[in-house]
């Protein structure tokens, strides 16, 4: 696996590397294949990466200066000559603070090691807009901060809204927050490696680096208060021209719908949005409302799934609701797309629970940094 996003992905068509790009981008390949594949030996990290002993014995050197690799001995079935000695990651070596703004007036945040294993938790009510938004969060940050009991690697941010790849939030009425450049301000403040996604892409790059999704192309469905999905295709973050892929809570499905949040009439979000569904759960039969919203779901899904090939769409949201939609909807896209389309082609509730969001943003800095994933 290897999400990288677009502007800083080693794995770039360059014509000419500089030699301390190509050692970070060599560094990456080990660290990468140990995260993904577990302790190994020097030799069999030469074979899968196809760099010279020499390169990988110096490499892995310098992660074990580093506190980030270390020998674990030899595997134990191996009883005849010289056994190979396994390095492996070191899960605790650093520790990443990651921070969910996307659940309203709150914002959540833990500290966690660089196998997204939760070692201490906060949340506090965020009031306030703008500026006095952005100053309880770097607050809030600064105070997990100190919670860390391990170096920290950086902190990782999911932002409702429209964000930039580079982190600069374009759009987030809800906080009031227009062009802020969080990533870089909260860097400047708080001296650490920051950065910054929409809720959504969290959500699919957590789900894609510790979920098990699927490498060749997978949409995560995040629903909640609103709707919004990110999109992982061919191991990349897709932004889109306007930093907006995956925005498809607010696609038309019912002219004469009800009102959206957005103004507009019918949205898919007004289908699927958790109030609006216990709402007319309450009202109805639980059986009927998910079988119309899930219906709704697959039938603005199936272009998608469609045009992509795309294998996997994670819903993630309160279980009782996604596990019985993602039912639905995939019977709904079976129905609309070619075969072709819908072979090992699966609809399902993410693995991460409530949790996603963060365990994404952990992803985000694991990227950056080390060109993990
Ligand atoms: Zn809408």
């Amino acid at each position: 696996m290897s999400w990288r996003t677009p502007t800083d992905r080693p794995h770039r068509d360059r014509t000419k590397l500089h030699r301390a790009d190509s050692r970070r981008h060599h560094r990456s390949m080990l660290l990468q294949h140990l995260f993904a594949d577990g302790p190994a030996s020097r030799a069999d990290l030469a074979r899968s990466t196809g760099l010279t002993r020499v390169t990988v014995s110096d490499l892995v050197a310098e992660l074990i200066d580093e506190g980030l690799v270390a020998e674990l001995g030899a595997p134990a079935e191996i009883r005849v000559g010289k056994p190979p000695t396994l390095v492996g990651l070191v899960p605790d070596a650093k520790q990443i603070v990651a921070i969910d703004l996307s659940v309203d007036d709150q914002v959540a945040g833990a500290v966690l090691n660089l196998t997204g294993e939760v070692v201490a938790r906060a949340a506090r009510p965020l009031e306030g807009h703008g500026e006095a938004a952005f100053e309880v969060v770097r607050d809030f940050a600064a105070g997990l901060i100190e919670r860390a009991t391990r170096p920290l690697l950086g902190v990782g941010v999911a932002s409702p809204g429209v964000v930039s790849p580079d982190g600069v939030v374009l759009d987030a009425p809800n906080l009031g927050w227009h062009d802020l450049a969080l990533a870089a301000d909260l860097q400047a403040a708080l001296d650490q490696p920051a950065y910054v996604a929409n809720d959504a892409n969290t959500a699919v790059v957590g789900e894609y680096t510790f979920g098990g999704g699927d490498e060749a192309g997978l949409m995560l469905l995040r629903i909640s208060t609103g709707v919004g999905a990110g999109l992982v295709l061919g191991g990349t973050l897709l932004h889109g021209r306007g930093s907006a892929a995956g925005e498809l809570g607010h696609l038309r499905v019912d002219p004469g719908g009800e009102e959206c949040a957005c103004g507009g009439r019918g949205c898919l979000e007004t289908f699927l949005a958790v109030p609006r569904l216990r709402r007319r759960i309450a009202a109805g039969t639980q059986s009927a409302v998910i079988a119309d919203a899930g219906r709704r779901l697959g039938a603005a899904l199936a272009p998608v799934v469609a045009t992509l090939n795309l294998g996997e769409v994670v819903l993630s949201g309160p279980l009782d609701l996604v596990e019985p939609l993602a039912r639905q909807a995939a019977k709904t896209v079976a129905e609309q797309v070619m075969p072709v389309s819908n072979e090992q082609f699966v609809v399902r509730a993410s693995k991460l629970g409530d949790d996603g969001v963060l365990v994404g943003a952990t992803g985000l800095v694991l990227a950056g940094e080390l060109g993990v994933s």
